[in-house]
């Protein structure tokens, strides 16, 4: 919908250090314009060791491209070792956090609760949750993958205020499209977007499900963007291995060229 600033995310995932981090982003602000920044909001979601680099940067040139992390503990300080809190990351201005990803769901043991506490604490603390959702090949085999994402989303979100959801971006990645190459097709993603802002309707209001932005992620190129784009109930895209590459992420970020 144009209601909707369209979002352009990029996961770095375990990619760049610091170094490579500033490189990475200058590319990025050299290419982008103000034209492409009216248009579309564009984000990179780095490894936690990148974004004091990323927020020196962005700082200091005022530049229009926002950060994030790619997880936030579910606890605000104390002894939890080796976790990085929603206070550290408000204090680094980022804008988002991912939460939910597929690969910490799966190599980490993420569970609803914890993806739901998580999203609470990104609230609490100011930082918007770039939420994932989505079925693996086993439950698309079986046709189940509007019923499986959707069971995700209300575990999620319960307990979550309409105040705050309304904020939330939602990303449907189909874990068998990620880092694959197998990308949905433009109607799969927007079978399950689609169904996603149906329930954010039912579980709140129509109003907040018009306001909040579902992204497609899974195997994004330049190449497929613009089709994926099409469909009216995909906001945006988080994009993985296609980030790392300066040119094609701002090819993404101008997918209507
Ligand atoms: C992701 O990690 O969220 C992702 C969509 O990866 P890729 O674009 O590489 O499939």
């Amino acid at each position: 919908s144009d209601a909707r600033t369209p979002l352009m995310a990029g996961n770095w995932k375990m990619n760049l250090n610091h170094l490579e981090a500033i490189a990475h982003t200058q590319k990025l602000a050299f290419a982008l314009t103000d034209k492409d920044y009216d248009a579309v909001e564009v984000a990179v979601l780095t490894p936690f060791t990148d974004l004091r680099s990323v927020q020196t940067l962005v700082d200091g040139d005022k530049l229009r491209i926002k950060y994030g992390s790619q997880d936030i503990s579910a606890h605000d300080s104390g002894a939890y070792t080796g976790e990085i809190s929603g206070p550290m990351l408000a204090k680094l201005k980022c804008s988002y956090a991912v939460i939910g990803h597929s690969e910490r769901r799966q190599y980490h043991g993420e569970n609803e609760e914890i993806v739901n506490a998580k999203v609470k604490a990104a609230f609490r603390n100011g930082v918007v949750p770039i939420l994932c959702v989505g079925e693996g090949l086993d439950v698309r085999k079986a046709g189940d993958q509007v019923s499986y994402t959707l069971a995700q989303l209300d575990g999620a979100l319960e307990g979550v205020p309409a105040a705050d959801v309304e904020k939330i971006v939602v990303a449907y990645e189909p874990v068998w499209a990620i880092g694959t190459g197998e990308v949905a097709t433009p109607e799969d993603a927007q079978e399950v977007c689609g169904a996603i802002r149906v329930r954010l309707a039912e579980l709140y209001s129509q109003d907040v499900a018009d306001k909040v932005r579902v992204l497609y992620g899974g195997s994004v190129k330049a190449s497929n963007a613009a089709g994926i784009m099409a469909q009216p109930d995909v906001d945006g895209a988080l994009i993985g291995g296609a980030s790392l590459d300066a040119d094609e992420f701002v090819k993404i970020v101008r997918y209507r060229d």
